[in-house]
């Protein structure tokens, strides 16, 4: 009687262990973030938050719950490496009218917002994340994996520097931030020490690589997008910190100039870079550096540049003319050349805006194919968050690819986005099934 108890014991504990959390998707076409094809009738099992096996015929552990994948896709999760959590107002309302609790709890739903359209892992390129993603990894809430850069830093008078016409400068009010820059927004400051201090406060609050503002913006006033921001001297102040961590830095930039100056401090990252030239994309290729372009944005509605108006102000629409007739040239250069490009949106300004990333999917088969798109939004994000060296804060398993080892972050469609890229865009009707870390987080199947 004894022996029987102990091995009833043995084998309800072994369960609880091993086969409880066990996920079986059964015949299943796999496409695993980087083959040209997909991979038919395969199946893949899933334990704790990881892919353990691919193949065919795999044995159904003890226990194991099956999903009968017959006839659909599987792919990585996406990934979206320019986002903006936090900022899902204008920043002059973040500024001056809403409460940061308020902000803080619009910022948690934009998380989940990016997980529901397929975004397993998110990189933020600015604004206050980092309590964002530690809910998220504790479980506290929905959202994707968050690669956090924290404060933007900003020069005076830069992209980042969203005082109002009438506010002193910090350098003569003794030096009191801004209650919201105090939170984490922005670090506006000058010189090489200073651009170190911010640096290595972005570091210290876990930012996984820095955002600096190299040139001039189009929603911020007082910076014409020719403007180059920053001196080479302060620009390698930041590289340097980044790199004692070993990690790097990615700029804001549009125009060639301060593309080039970035580029030879050591930047590996330019975000936009909507107006640069031949010199800048030989640079990045001699560099082996990224471009992360947002294409969608010339066919982006008005309400996303002026939200809640109907026409676009003219001090804005003088600014974004030039980025956005950029666009296709900036392009036509990256695709030429075959430099690093990532996937970002920059879909930020109010919630629901998150939609518009897939939008990005749609305006890059203007120069892609439907396969090298969605390795951009996987594989290919996944080597640019690998820059992240020893603050990557995700090493368990491979982000961006189905195999073996890999995180169980992934997506099922009921039909193949290889042949059709508007599957992923109308997540609606077609994505049936969403799992990250191993939790399903809708399923339809
Ligand atoms: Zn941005």
């Amino acid at each position: 009687m004894k022996i029987f108890y102990l091995i009833l014991f043995l084998s309800v504990s072994s369960l609880s262990i091993h086969a409880q959390s066990a996920i079986l998707i059964k015949n299943i076409n796999v496409w695993d973030g980087t083959s040209t094809d997909l991979h038919t009738n395969i199946d893949v099992l899933i334990e704790d938050n990881l892919i353990i096996d691919v193949a065919k015929n795999i044995k159904t552990p003890k226990g194991a719950s099956i999903i009968d994948g017959s006839g659909k896709t599987l792919i990585p999760g996406l990934s979206d490496a320019h986002v903006h959590l936090a900022l899902t107002m204008g920043m002059s309302t973040i500024r001056n009218e809403a409460d940061w609790m308020y902000t803080a709890v619009r910022a948690a739903k934009s998380a989940e917002n990016f997980l529901m359209l397929g975004f397993t892992t998110v990189r933020d390129l600015g604004g206050p994340s980092f309590g964002i993603k530690k809910a998220v990894d504790e479980g506290l809430i929905p959202g994707p994996r968050i690669y956090p850069s924290g404060a933007f830093i900003s020069q005076t008078s830069g992209h980042g520097d969203s005082r109002n016409r009438n506010e002193p400068s910090t350098y003569w009010s003794g030096n009191q931030m801004h209650s919201i820059d105090a939170l984490g927004w922005s670090y506006v400051v000058d010189g090489e020490t200073e651009v170190l201090k911010a640096s290595r406060e972005n570091l210290r609050k876990g930012a996984t690589q820095l955002k600096v503002m190299a040139g001039g913006g189009i929603d911020s006033e007082f910076d014409p997008i020719h403007s180059i921001q920053f001196t080479s001297k302060e620009l390698e102040a930041a590289v340097q910190a980044a790199a004692d961590w070993d990690t790097y830095v990615a700029v804001h930039i549009y125009n060639p100039k301060g593309a080039i100056r970035a580029l030879e401090a050591g930047v590996k990252c330019l975000d936009h870079g909507h107006l640069i030239n031949e010199d800048v994309v030989k640079l990045i290729k001699e560099k082996d550096a990224w471009l992360v372009p947002q294409t969608f944005w010339t066919t982006a509605p008005t309400d996303f540049w002026a939200p809640g108006m109907d026409e676009i102000p003219p001090r804005l629409q003088k600014k974004l003319t030039p980025v956005l007739e950029g666009t296709v040239h900036a392009m036509n250069l990256a695709k030429e050349y075959g430099i690093n490009i990532g996937f970002g949106t920059d879909a930020y300004g109010s919630l629901g805006f998150e939609e518009l990333a897939l939008t990005e999917f749609t305006a890059r088969t203007r120069w892609f194919t439907p396969l090298e798109i969605l390795k951009q939004a996987t594989s290919e994000n996944a080597r640019l968050l690998s820059l992240s060296g020893e603050t990557n804060p995700y090493t368990e398993g491979t982000l961006g690819v189905i195999k073996k080892g890999a995180y169980a972050d992934l997506l099922i469609y009921d039909s193949n986005p290889l042949e059709n890229i508007e599957v992923i865009v109308n997540y609606e009707k077609h994505l049936k099934l969403i799992m990250k870390n191993g939790k399903i987080y809708k399923n339809e199947l």
